[in-house]
């Protein structure tokens, strides 16, 4: 299996909002992506939990 199961974490308040796959041999660096937070109520970065 190529695919891993990722956690979405808002940067600013530490939820874990979002969870989402990515195939290991084509994203090898760590995600980060802009995303709603219902905590923040507003658009935040989100990055890959590790
Ligand atoms: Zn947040």
């Amino acid at each position: 299996m190529a695919r891993e199961n990722i956690t979405l974490k808002c940067s600013e308040c530490g939820e874990e909002n979002y969870i989402s796959t990515r195939n290991k041999r084509t994203h090898t660096e760590k995600m980060e992506v802009k995303k709603y937070c219902p905590k923040c109520k507003k658009m935040t970065v989100h990055k890959e939990k590790k």
